[in-house]
């Protein structure tokens, strides 16, 4: 395992959840299977490859989501629940195949005892409102095969929202009365609103109909760089006040850079603004981006705790954006009953 003695030790006491990885894309498409250890050929130019269960272990982590995928540019076509499904049946199958090292989580006491006997927990989150096809009762059906957060916008208008950047982007237009209606439903289902991708204004609309902790489960800071796919400090303070957390993507291009600084400059401007309670990490693994170089995979994941050690950030801080706040919005949104 890379790392100091005390990042270890770190990991030990707060095993890392990561918010948000594509890799069952990759195993719906062409088998990819995460109880075995990957070596990417072409490490700096790899777009998938990242996520397993073996190099999980040697991040330090406990658990990973997995973001569900149903071709992002779309919106109005049929089959795209169907592509999420066959994506739990992947993973499904790769759990029930062996060697029993992986298992599905919903909540915080599933997560213990996954932690307890050893295994590496995945948990499901869906990247897009449009894969329930305009249809509320789906967020239930997907619920109760795990999902627990849903991903308003991807890269395309849909019938909740409009995103930040891709097809139909329109800045002007916050949540639908859909929007608004799915809000709502996710709260009661028990499935965290994720707000990555969305537009400011029905990022803000989202915030002010929510009642429970929103998540954006994978993004960049508008206050440590200016991109478009980044948000800014009004944002951070809407998530933040309903007890939210922001997962910092691990992309060169939306942190500004190659290497651990671009990186820790997000953690620190998070930190900076809403403070230790509304840190997560977000890393995009498998998700169509060349992460930064030391965070190629979960191995590297030490090396940002002893980065963010090296900054000041207290261990209980570094303990709570590895684990503990995931693992509080979790109990947090899970549905009554
Ligand atoms: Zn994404």
């Amino acid at each position: 395992m890379l790392g100091s003695d005390e990042a270890k030790a770190l990991h030990a006491e707060h095993p890392a959840i990561d918010l948000h990885a594509d890799s069952l894309m990759w195993t719906r498409w062409i088998g990819y299977d995460l109880h075995k250890r990957h070596t990417p050929p072409l490490p700096r130019a790899a777009l998938g490859g990242h996520v397993d269960v073996p190099r999980m272990r040697d991040g330090g982590m406990c658990a990973q989501f997995f973001g569900l995928v149903s071709l992002p540019l779309a919106y109005g076509q049929r089959g795209m629940a169907r592509v999420i499904d066959e994506q739990i049946d992947a993973l499904e199958e790769t759990i029930l195949r062996g060697p029993a090292d992986l298992v599905l989580v919903r909540t915080p006491a599933d997560l213990a005892a996954a932690r307890a006997a050893g295994q590496m927990a995945a948990l499901l989150g869906i990247e897009g409102a449009h894969a329930l096809e305009g249809d509320l009762d789906r967020l239930d059906a997907f619920a109760r095969r795990g999902v627990r957060y849903l991903g308003i916008s991807h890269f395309s208008a849909n019938e909740a929202a409009f995103p930040a950047y891709g097809r139909g982007r329109d800045d002007t237009k916050g949540l639908t009365a859909f929007g608004f209606d799915l809000v709502r439903r996710c709260e009661a289902a028990g499935v965290v609103v994720d707000l990555a991708h969305i537009n400011k204004r029905g990022f803000l609309d989202a915030c002010g109909v929510a009642t429970r902790p929103p998540i954006v489960s994978h993004t960049g800071v508008l206050g440590a760089f200016d991109h478009w796919r980044n948000i800014d400090d009004e944002q951070l303070r809407a998530v933040a006040d309903l007890g939210g957390v922001v997962g910092v993507i691990f992309c060169p291009r939306f942190v500004g850079g190659d290497g651990l600084d671009p990186v820790v400059a997000h953690f620190m401007h998070i930190l900076d603004v809403v403070g230790e309670e509304a840190c997560a990490l977000g890393s995009d693994w498998d998700g169509f981006i060349v992460p930064t170089a030391p965070l190629a995979d979960p191995t590297g994941l030490p090396l940002l705790t002893d980065a963010l050690l090296r900054k000041g950030v207290s261990r209980a801080a570094i303990g709570k954006l590895l684990h503990g706040n995931v693992v509080r919005v979790l109990g947090d949104c899970q549905a009554p009953g």
